[in-house]
């Protein structure tokens, strides 16, 4: 199984150290941040697959957090807190939240609602093992946004891989430059088409597609794998 990657948001050390040290040993990979803030940045950056956040923190409130998460990205939160009455785990469940863990917990218990929300997540989202796909020698992983060639993991900016994995979804299609420039970079765009260009000559010479994504004299290109 993959390994899976969980952000925990504490700024009480030691529940943050045992939370970290309970999920390390069941294999999953974490990290920790001891402040809303901070635990915002480091999900921005690297995207978790859960989240498991705390109610009360230094600088911005739990509820907060989890809004700003969820409004941004689809992905499970757990919130923990000492708090145990109800008016609060309601409001913890509207702000986003799909669970909710009353401290002090059992370790073991808390790992295992984890792998039950991941897995009704992974479902709900149609991910699974399926979504793990082959495209001549690439692999793509749609849930780490990653590409790897032979196994090698390219090192991609966000937006090669949008556009990568749109010539990868749609083979066969001639896409024009502004088609393109509308359906990775959006409507608003500043840019010029030349943007598209140079995208597509970085992606060909990363992803190894220099004959198979061609260029189309005078429209644009088409992926031909
Ligand atoms: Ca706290």
């Amino acid at each position: 199984m993959d390994e899976r990657k969980i952000l925990i948001i504490e700024d009480e050390k030691p529940i943050a150290d045992i939370l970290k040290y309970g999920f390390e040993k069941e294999g999953f990979l974490v990290k920790c941040a001891h402040t809303g803030g901070e635990g915002f940045v480091m999900a921005c950056q690297e995207p978790p697959d859960l989240v498991l956040l705390d109610w009360m923190l230094p600088d911005l409130s739990g509820v907060d957090v989890c809004q700003m998460l969820t409004e941004r990205y689809k992905l499970p939160i757990v919130m923990l807190t000492a708090r145990g009455n109800v008016e609060d785990k309601l409001y913890g469940l509207e702000s986003g939240a799909d669970d909710y863990i009353t401290k002090p917990f059992d370790l073991r218990e808390v790992v295992a609602r984890v792998r039950t929300i991941l897995r009704r997540f992974d479902r709900a989202n149609g991910n699974g093992e399926e979504e793990r796909w082959q495209c001549g020698d690439l692999t793509v992983v749609e849930r780490e946004h990653s590409v790897y060639r032979q196994g090698e993991l390219l090192s991609l900016t966000p937006r090669e891989y949008d556009l990568l994995l749109f010539f990868l979804k749609h083979p066969r299609q001639v896409f024009t430059r502004s088609v393109l420039l509308d359906r990775i970079w959006g409507y608003d765009f500043a840019g010029d088409t030349r943007t598209v260009d140079i995208h597509v000559q970085r992606i060909r010479k990363k992803a190894g597609l220099d004959e198979t994504l061609v260029t189309i004299f005078g429209v644009g290109y088409k992926y031909v794998p």
